[in-house]
């Protein structure tokens, strides 16, 4: 597994730094890991957001996948990104890149089936969706899908709700956002990818999410179906102009480097679950998402249900 495709993806984009609105070195590798992909199409719109095209064959687009290149980091001397004053105030050290400042903590680390990092969130969003293109790229797939990367989410979803608001995905295309969320109940590290009902402020399209949990089960992907209430992701973003969205994540140890302890450290994930991520993911590109067919045969089976049980239980009507 320590070898695995997707693992030495994680560590090349690990390896960049990041921060809100300073992307450039996550977005520099991201294009060097795609140059030369056939069949592919990459693009930046006006914000900066990176938006790559595969395609071969003349089916429609499957979905959109979307993940973001910033993580929370000091830029100047403001911290930008969601953490709390008091982990600020422990003064752990920031290791500067010009401009920007992360935490001083190790780019990429793999222990005991987990990867930790100073910038897992959303790195290895943005990973899965390059992985599932060398993968689709290898086999060559006959698919098309489109996949997104985003720029300063953790300022409030700027790249997301640029890239909705222009128009620059196709109505009709299923969004997917990718995610690492704080690890809540009933969620748990290394019991697989998690199809996301909703996050913090939306519940994300119903069809999706019963798309995405047939998919899984038929390919016998690991998975668990949760709300994952620890931060609006850009689903929302999507859903909120019109989109029919949904989010997948893995769970996430130390959210934003806040440990349980009260100082920084690094974030970590389960290499598993971001491993059933991918899967769930390819299988999303290569198949599309049927979530109507699955309502069909509930509603099917709901309304027969009812004519038989209405004639067992006459007497009780
Ligand atoms: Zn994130």
């Amino acid at each position: 597994m320590e070898s695995s495709p997707l693992l030495s993806i994680v560590e090349r984009l690990m390896r960049q730094p990041t921060a809100p609105f300073h992307e450039h070195a996550v977005r520099a590798e991201v294009l060097a890991i795609l140059t030369g992909f056939p069949n592919l199409r990459t693009e930046l719109d006006s914000f900066g957001n990176v938006i790559a095209h595969y395609r071969l064959g003349d089916g429609p687009v499957s979905c959109v996948l979307v993940a973001h290149m910033d993580h929370p980091a000091y830029v100047g001397d403001t911290f930008l990104g969601g953490v709390p004053q008091s982990y600020l105030a422990t003064g752990h050290p920031v290791r500067s890149f010009g401009q920007y400042g992360m935490w001083d903590l190790p780019p990429f680390e793999l222990q005991d089936g987990c990867i930790y990092s100073r910038a897992c969130d959303d790195l290895v969003g943005c990973a899965v969706m390059l992985s599932m293109l060398e993968v689709l790229t290898k086999s060559s797939a006959n698919a098309a899908v489109t996949v997104l990367f985003t720029r300063a989410e953790e300022v409030g979803l700027l790249g997301a709700v640029h890239a909705a608001r222009t128009g620059l995905i196709p109505a009709a295309t299923p969004v997917i956002s990718l995610e690492t969320s704080s690890e809540r109940p009933p969620a748990e590290m290394h019991k697989g990818v998690i199809v996301r009902v909703g996050d913090k402020t939306t519940v994300f399209d119903s069809e999706l999410v019963a798309g995405l949990v047939t998919l899984a089960q038929a390919e016998t992907i690991p998975f668990q179906r949760c709300l994952m209430p620890g931060g609006t992701c850009e689903a929302t973003a999507f859903q909120l102009y019109g989109y029919k969205a949904v989010g997948l994540c893995v769970a996430l140890g130390n959210y934003h480097n806040c440990t349980p302890s009260g100082v920084i450290g690094p974030e970590y994930v389960s290499l598993a679950d971001a491993e059933a991520m991918l899967s769930l993911c390819i299988a999303a590109a290569r198949q599309g998402i049927r979530g109507d067919s699955h309502q069909k045969a509930l509603r099917e089976r709901l309304e027969s249900s009812l004519l038989e049980k209405s004639s067992q239980y006459k007497h009780l009507l």
